[in-house]
């Protein structure tokens, strides 16, 4: 599990995660080619629809205004999938980007929390940390043969690069 940047109280309150404007959202949580049997192994969950490029599609709300993540508690505004929640989740607000052919660590500006935080000595601490977390060989491995993690989200801000070569499937 990754260490978490924003405090879980912050994010219960916030209502940012989880809730998508479409269906096929490319903010929707991208999986790891390992998570996806895990998640439809597991009879105690409800079983999500996945899509052709390795997506939790969200579904309509009650009111039909948006969409969100089926495993999104409605009530409690929980993760029903905590502590098997996706390495894309866990990344969240931080993002892995393909940018001028870098793989980079980007982060969301739009996390309210991220945005007032980003320039605090605990965010350069965090992203020290996540950087050497993202380039042990372990996790180099896992990314390098999971390329439909390293996106290119436009709208966020470089903080570090990842010691990976653009996947040649990207
Ligand atoms: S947008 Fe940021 S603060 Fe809000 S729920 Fe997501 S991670 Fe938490
Ligand atoms: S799996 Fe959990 S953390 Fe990830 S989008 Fe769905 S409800 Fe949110």
């Amino acid at each position: 599990m990754i260490k978490q940047f924003v405090p879980s109280e912050f994010c219960i309150e916030c209502k940012g995660c989880c809730r998508f404007k479409e269906a096929d959202s490319v903010w929707s949580p991208c999986l790891l080619d390992e998570e996806i049997q895990g998640l439809l192994d597991r009879s105690d969950i409800p079983v999500a629809s996945i899509s052709i490029n390795r997506r939790i599609t969200p579904v309509a709300s009650h009111d039909g205004a948006y969409f969100v993540c089926p495993y999104l508690g409605a009530q409690d505004n929980n993760c029903k999938i905590y502590q098997i929640r996706p390495f894309e989740c866990q990344l969240y607000p931080f993002l892995i980007n393909l940018r001028k052919g870098k793989v980079l660590l980007t982060v969301d500006l739009n996390c309210p929390y991220v945005h007032e935080n980003i320039n605090s000595i605990q965010a350069k601490d965090y992203i020290a940390y996540l950087t050497d977390y993202l380039n042990t060989p372990k996790q180099l491995n896992i990314l390098k043969s999971n390329p439909q993690i390293i996106q290119a989200y436009e709208e966020v801000r470089e903080v570090a690069e990842i010691n990976l070569k653009r996947p040649e499937s990207i």
